[in-house]
């Protein structure tokens, strides 16, 4: 009887993933024949350890759904998000390296301060929510999230990386949503934002994903639009809120942030050097301070 070993399924991988155009094709067999012997090729292993005949098997079926066009990730069925693992398939969106932009910005911008109320919005995984409650001193984490498929894998994320966070199933642009959540010293969000142009020209992986979670309208900002017309009333007054964008979306983001009257809105680049954080603080509602000019009006009038 022919064995076969880690390094055996490795090589065979490889020759397919090569053949058929992978282009990090060594990386991807590593990973595959990991997860078909049943362990994270990046951690300790014996490149010695021998296949069953189940394991083959196993091997050659995700071989097969990965020449197909399917994400990695899916099959193997975690990804890494900030130093974390979180369980991925079918229905949600896979935690980009590129998010951990925005973790990091509010990580530096609310560091140092106590009792944290925030609102994820448009969760999926859960992976900058739960990861926010890790990392920062919160009160409480609000996981919003629409689709029940993704809200699977939230759950199970919150599980198994134990987070407090509040887990709720709801639309974002629900006119009745904002007002049933506490009012938030950060907001963060990283809504679908690819374009009616973009979306037909989707990477074949990436067509694999959650359609909903990656159509953000016309010019791709539509749900900016939505979020910051309701849900900017449930800021702290010194609230902040975040949005991981799209490439050349910074300043239509920016603008609606300031035209909502939001003060301080920035954007951050990330890894690959493109805008991918626009971030804003809440500042004195637009009628108050139209109040407290009429008064001062009124007042200099007086000294006349
Ligand atoms: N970053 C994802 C992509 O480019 C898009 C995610 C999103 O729309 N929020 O595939």
């Amino acid at each position: 009887m022919v064995i076969y070993t880690y390094s055996d399924l490795l090589q065979s991988l490889l020759e397919y993933l090569s053949e058929a155009g992978v282009s990090n094709a060594y990386w991807e067999a590593r990973e595959l024949a990991g997860a078909a012997l049943g362990f994270n090729c990046r951690g300790k292993f014996d490149a010695k350890t021998q296949a069953d005949t189940e394991q083959i098997k196993l091997c050659a079926n995700l071989l097969a759904r990965r020449l197909m066009g399917e994400p990695l990730q899916y099959i193997i069925g975690e990804w890494d998000f900030c130093g974390e693992s979180f369980k991925v398939g079918s229905g949600v969106l896979i935690p980009r390296a590129d998010t951990e932009t925005l973790i990091e910005r509010a990580c530096s911008l609310l560091g140092g301060e106590k009792e944290l109320t925030v609102i994820d919005l448009c969760s999926g995984s859960g992976c900058i929510g739960i990861t926010l409650e890790k990392k920062l001193d919160c009160k409480e984490v609000w996981c919003v999230e629409k689709s029940e498929a993704a809200m699977y894998f939230l759950k199970e994320n919150a599980a198994r990386l134990n987070s407090a966070c509040k887990p709720l199933l709801g639309d974002v642009t629900d006119e009745s949503l904002p007002e049933k959540l506490p009012l938030a010293d950060l907001m963060i969000c990283n809504p679908p934002y690819i374009s009616a142009a973009d979306i037909k020209k989707l990477q074949k992986e990436v067509t694999f994903e959650p359609v909903e979670a990656l159509f953000g309208g016309e010019d791709g900002c539509d749900f900016y639009r939505e979020i910051v017309r309701l849900w900017k009333s449930r800021l702290k007054p010194e609230g902040i809120m975040m949005f991981e964008i799209g490439a050349g979306q910074e300043d239509e983001v920016m603008q609606i942030m300031i035209q909502a009257g939001m003060r301080d809105v920035r954007a951050r680049r990330d890894m690959a050097g493109i805008n991918r954080c626009v971030y804003g603080r809440n500042s004195v509602q637009k009628n108050e301070a139209v109040n407290l000019y009429d008064q001062l009006d009124k007042a200099e009038r007086n000294l006349h």
